[in-house]
């Protein structure tokens, strides 16, 4: 059994916090072993708790929509979330509730290892960017270390804002042109191809 699966099978059977009682399933996340793209969501809602798979209603709809429109399939990337059950009623997370499930998206970024993480809504965003607002900061890159974070706001919220859903639509298609830039610049990093990715 692989170590991804090993994990899945913890998250599945885990009783960290209150949220266990009222699931049907967890959702570890789903997506190939060593994926190039991490998208991190917030958390289960209605149909996924039924099917166990990431982001399977109408904001994942909208995802794979959104994927297509830059030539990906859902099973091009990983999709994970914050935390892996899903709150009473779709509320927000709680800081406490992730806490408890932070573990487990730390060991799955341990072990897949994503050259470019894009978080989805600002739970997912205050992991990498503490204190922003999603609003001043979405579609624009940081690279730390070596993988690119990109943040976005989340589908769900897009879905009935005509406007914000324009946003998304235009973050997720600068998407190709700055994963190209990234690539380029593993092979040749300059101060200046730095500069430039900041600017997207
Ligand atoms: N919203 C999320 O953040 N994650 C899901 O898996 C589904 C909807």
């Amino acid at each position: 059994m692989s170590a991804l699966s090993e994990l899945n099978e913890q998250i599945l059977n885990c009783t960290r916090c209150p949220l266990h009682a009222g699931r049907t399933r967890a959702v570890p996340g789903e997506g190939p072993e060593n994926p190039r793209i991490l998208f991190i969501g917030e958390a289960p809602g209605f149909h996924e708790d039924r099917s166990g798979r990431p982001f399977v209603g109408a904001a994942g709809q909208f995802l794979e929509q959104l994927l297509e429109s830059i030539g990906l399939k859902r099973s091009d990337v990983f999709i994970a979330n914050v935390i892996k059950c899903r709150p009473p009623g779709n509320r927000d997370p709680q800081p406490a509730e992730i806490e408890a499930c932070r573990p487990y998206l730390d060991r799955q970024i341990e072990l897949l290892k994503p050259r470019v993480v894009i978080t989805l809504g600002r739970f997912s965003m205050a992991r990498y960017f503490p204190g922003a607002k999603i609003s001043q900061i979405h579609g624009q890159p940081r690279k730390i270390g070596d993988v690119l974070y990109v943040p976005m706001f989340h589908p769900a919220a897009a879905l009935h804002q005509p406007d914000l859903r324009r946003v998304v639509e235009e973050d997720m298609a600068k998407l190709p042109a700055l994963l190209a830039q990234f690539e380029k610049m593993e092979e040749t990093p300059s101060k200046q191809q730095i500069e430039q990715l900041s600017l997207f």
